[in-house]
C-alpha cells in the first residue's frame, strides 16, 4: 500500500510500542498504521535496532529487528486476548468491511481483531460503531461515519487514538485521510465531521465526555457502559 499519511505517531509512542509497553489495543492501532506507512516502519525498525544495540553491545549483529515478526507477535496477542475473553475457537480474519458503495481492505492486524465478529450499532449524527475487545485497559472500535455525519462536541477524559482506514474527516485541528494516525488528549475539545464518509479504527483509554446540549444526557450512560464492558472483560 502507498504511503500517503500526513499524521503519524510520535517518536515516544513508537518507542513505547517497540519496547512492548503499550496495551494490546493501542499496539494494534499502531501496528495497523505501520502496515500502511513505510516511513513509520523504517523509524520503528531504527528504534528497535538502537534498543538492540544498547541492550546487547556484544551481539550487535545477532539481533536483527524484523518488522514482520513484530506484526505476527501483535496479531498473536490480539488473538490470545480475544480467545481468553471470549473463550471461543479461532475464527477466520475479516479482511474487508463493506461500506455504502465499496469494500475497504483492512490491515492484517485489524482483520485479525475483527475476526471476533463486528456488531454495528447506530449512534447519533450518522455514526455507526462496532466494538472489539483486545485488552482490559482500552476501548477499541471501528467507527463508520456516513457521508455528512457529525460527532457531537466532546472532550476526552483520557487519550484517544484514531487511525483512518478509508475516506476522510475533519476537526478543528485538521483534515485526515486514509493511513493518518492521530492522538487526542484530555485537553482537546473536538467535533469531528465527515463530508464524504469515513471508516476509522479508534482506541480510547477512557470514556468520552460530551460537553454540549442533548448529548450531555448520555454521559452517565457512556460511563456505565464503559464500566460494564470493563467488568465483563475482567
Ligand atoms: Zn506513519
Amino acid at each position: 500500500m502507498t504511503n500517503t499519511a500526513n499524521f503519524h505517531p510520535s517518536i515516544e509512542l513508537l518507542n513505547d510500542f517497540t519496547q512492548g509497553k503499550l496495551a494490546t489495543g493501542m499496539s494494534v492501532a499502531l501496528s495497523a498504521h505501520l502496515e500502511l506507512c513505510e516511513a513509520c516502519q523504517e523509524k520503528s525498525s531504527e528504534l528497535e535496532s538502537e534498543a538492540a544495540k544498547s541492550w546487547a553491545k556484544v551481539a550487535d549483529d545477532q539481533v536483527t529487528p524484523d518488522f514482520s515478526d513484530m506484526i505476527s507477535t501483535i496479531v498473536g496477542q490480539a488473538q490470545n486476548s480475544e480467545q481468553e475473553s471470549a473463550g471461543k475457537q479461532e475464527r477466520p480474519p475479516v479482511n474487508e468491511i463493506h461500506m455504502l458503495h465499496h469494500s475497504v481492505t483492512l490491515p492484517r492486524v485489524l482483520a485479525k481483531a475483527a475476526s471476533q465478529g463486528l456488531v454495528w450499532k447506530r449512534l447519533a449524527g450518522g455514526i455507526k460503531q462496532a466494538s472489539v475487545i483486545l485488552d482490559n485497559k482500552t476501548q477499541c472500535e471501528f467507527i463508520y461515519m456516513t457521508p455528512g455525519s457529525k460527532v457531537p462536541v466532546h472532550r476526552h477524559q483520557g487519550s484517544e487514538v484514531t487511525l483512518v482506514l478509508d475516506g476522510s474527516f475533519s476537526d478543528e485541528l485538521g483534515h485526515y485521510k486514509a493511513s493518518d494516525f492521530m492522538v487526542r488528549t484530555k485537553d482537546n475539545l473536538h467535533k469531528p465531521a465527515s463530508e464524504e464518509g469515513c471508516l476509522c479504527f479508534a482506541v480510547l483509554d477512557n470514556p468520552l465526555t460530551f460537553t454540549k446540549g442533548f448529548a450531555k444526557l448520555m454521559n452517565p450512560f457512556i460511563g456505565y457502559k464503559f464500566r460494564k464492558a470493563l467488568a465483563a472483560r475482567a
